[in-house]
């Protein structure tokens, strides 16, 4: 990935504002400058838009909308930015917070009234970490159909989205961009300037070697992302000067079924399951959230784990086309009793009746275990059980290029780069330096609001 001087460059096209890379946040930036007057260009590497969006449940979480009104749940973007700051212990950019909590309710509304995405709230769980029902999803609860929808209204927008091209150089002068090169497939290049350029290109899970050098504990972990992401805009950023941060902040996953590779919705653990390891015993507090419980997974012997749960959080997990594919595939083991799980899992019998004894205790009690989970209010398990065996995998980056509220990507001194914009996971989200920071949704959150943020900033400037 190279930045050079476009001084002596001749470009064969030219358009107001180019985006890079064609998930959530490209195509929701394309909508928004498009809507700004201006005329757009999106380029993807792949040969349809997908990225990381397609791979996620397509989850949004957005406060005081017109579904959570609906379903009478009191929310707010203060609440909402109070939860994002405590769950990543005060260290985001509290403006950006604050911003992002502010605009992911309108874009949302945005998205159902002007391009027809029938959104609605999830009321029957609540991830950790989130004060009130707020996370919102398409009637598949999946990526897929997030980004199918998205393209399909960039494309009736008459957006061109240029596919099976790849970004490698951006060119510079006087401190601004003055347009990219893309390269296809055959090796033919073509050099496009812009007025105005959105990275919307995601982080760097998919790089090897950045991760080793960010997140050194998830060096070896299954990357659950897409592959795309290379962590192009980081480097470009790091080339102009651009300030970076909390590069060591990521979101893994405590619940992949292994060896199927399906992500399992962590409401298995929220609504009353738990984690053993290959001893039936428990090995950590669960309720935290499941990103920080993808390394404590990892660290179990064989690095898995099982998920113990049963009929009642199965339907319940139904609602995600992600579990009924892996009760397809044959990952969800069913079981009248905790013998028979046992058996049919190789766990030794009398560990895993314990463990489900005491955890049942707990919640009777209202009690608290050794590792700090509270059990207070959770449901308690009845057979038919229902069990997983799950691993821990990274899911993608969240540290990145520092923007302002406009999405404007700032140099090292504080300064914009005039007309260079990051969303999404090009940019630093708003998860802090760990694992921990990140509260469900922080990922599609900087896809969409941020996006659509960077696109009115885009169009209106170009
Ligand atoms: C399994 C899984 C589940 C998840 N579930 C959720 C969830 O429910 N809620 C949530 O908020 N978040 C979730 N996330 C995170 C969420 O998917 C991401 O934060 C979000 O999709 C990022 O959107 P994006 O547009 O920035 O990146 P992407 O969707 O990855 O799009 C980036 C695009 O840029 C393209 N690209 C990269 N480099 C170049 C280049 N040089 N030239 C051209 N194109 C390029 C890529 O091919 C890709 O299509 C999940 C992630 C995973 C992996």
């Amino acid at each position: 990935m190279r930045v050079e001087p476009a001084a002596s460059v001749s470009f064969d096209i030219e358009v107001p504002v180019a985006i890079i890379g064609a998930g959530a946040a490209g195509l929701v930036a394309a909508l928004a400058a498009h809507e700004a007057g201006a005329e757009v260009l999106v380029v993807e590497r792949d040969p349809v838009p997908r990225g990381s969006t397609a791979l996620s449940a397509g989850l949004v979480p957005a406060p005081g909308t017109r579904w959570q009104r609906e379903s009478a749940i009191e929310d707010s973007p203060e609440l909402f930015a109070r939860d994002i700051m405590a769950k990543a212990k005060n260290e985001p950019d509290p403006a950006l917070v604050a911003r992002l909590a502010g605009a992911v309710g309108p874009a949302l509304e945005w998205l159902s009234h002007r391009h027809g995405l029938p959104f609605s709230v999830i009321t029957d769980f609540r991830y950790p970490g989130h004060s009130a029902n707020r996370m919102h999803g398409l009637p598949s609860r999946s990526g897929e159909e997030l980004v199918d929808r998205l393209a399909r209204a960039v494309e009736e927008a008459g957006i061109p989205v240029l596919c099976e091209a790849t970004v490698d150089t951006l060119y510079t002068e006087d401190g601004a961009i003055r347009g990219i090169a893309l390269v296809r497939p055959d090796g033919s290049r073509d050099r496009v300037a812009c007025r105005a350029l959105v990275l919307a290109c995601n982080g760097y899970g998919g790089n090897k070697a950045l991760v080793a050098q960010h997140v050194p504990e998830l060096a070896d972990a299954l990357y659950f992302g897409h592959e795309g992401n290379q962590g192009d805009a980081l480097l470009w950023g790091e080339a102009l000067g651009a300030a970076t941060r909390h590069l060591s902040g990521h979101q893994g996953h405590g619940s992949v079924a292994h060896p199927h590779g399906i992500l399992i919705t962590w409401a298995t653990i929220t609504e009353g399951g738990f984690q053993v390891n290959a001893e039936g015993r428990r090995f950590s507090d669960e309720s935290k959230g499941y990103s920080e419980q993808a390394a404590e997974v990892l660290r179990q012997p064989g690095g898995t784990a099982v998920t113990v749960f049963d009929a009642r959080i199965a339907g319940i997990a139904r609602q995600f086309e992600d579990f009924r594919r892996a009760e397809g595939a044959g990952a969800i083991v069913a079981a009248d009793t905790m013998a028979a799980l046992a058996a049919r899992l190789h766990l030794p019998e009398e560990a895993l009746t314990a463990t489900l004894a005491e955890v049942e205790a707990l919640k009777r009690a209202g009690g608290r275990d050794d590792f700090g989970r509270s059990f207070a209010g959770v449901p308690m398990l009845s057979p038919p059980y229902r069990a997983v065996r799950v691993t821990g995998a990274l899911f993608h980056t969240q540290g990145g290029l520092v923007v302002d509220g406009d999405a404007r990507v700032l140099r090292q001194d504080g300064a914009p780069i005039p007309n260079l914009f990051a969303a999404g996971g090009a940019a630093c989200g708003v998860s802090g330096t760990g694992p921990g920071g990140y509260l469900s949704g922080n990922g599609l959150l900087a896809a969409v609001a941020l996006g659509r943020i960077a696109g009115q900033a885009a169009g209106a400037m170009a």
